[in-house]
């Protein structure tokens, strides 16, 4: 379970451990971003009306690779910081709290639940760029053959579209 109820952060702060499926957990990911279960680690404490959530979260996604394309599986684990504030206090505004380095996030009632934190986690931890390798060759600008499994046949390596541009000018 990520649902904690309020009051018994009241007496003590609290460590939620889960390792489940993101289904199972109630938190909705494609099977790409989630082909083990999703191993959780939270700590949560209460202070005044604010609770903080800290922890991270760790599995294994399937990305693409930006130079030959083909799919791979990747290991990643990502920390995140949260506060909770209670939505009742609806009069304060973000400039209140300009020294805030994370996220703050209201909610409403008596339990609180991280599934939506982890979540929004696990979506932040695709990169913008991945490759299977770090040498990675790539595909073939000219045939497109995937040039870490064959060698291509081109006869010449192929133009550089960067010139194009430049051939079209007349002198
Ligand atoms: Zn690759
Ligand atoms: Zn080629």
């Amino acid at each position: 379970m990520l649902k904690v109820e309020m009051r018994s952060l009241e007496q003590e702060d609290l460590v939620l451990e889960e390792k489940d499926w993101a289904q199972a957990l109630g938190i909705e990911l494609t099977p790409e971003l989630c082909r083990e279960p999703l191993e959780i680690y939270c700590e949560l404490s209460k202070n005044g009306d604010v609770i903080s959530a800290k922890g991270w979260v760790q599995s294994k996604m399937v990305l693409e690779c930006d130079r030959c394309l083909k799919g791979f599986e990747s290991w990643f684990k990502s920390f995140f910081e949260v506060h909770y504030r209670p939505q009742c206090q609806e009069m304060e505004t973000e400039e209140e709290f300009p020294e805030e380095q994370f996220e703050v996030v209201y909610f409403d009632g008596d339990i609180l639940d991280i599934a939506d934190q982890i979540r929004q986690t696990v979506l932040l931890s695709v990169p913008m760029r991945a490759l299977c390798r770090d040498d990675c060759r790539g595909l073939c600008g000219g045939c497109g053959c995937d040039l870490n499994v064959e060698s291509c046949q081109c006869q010449e390596p192929p133009a550089d579209p960067r010139w194009d541009a430049l051939k079209k000018l007349k002198f």
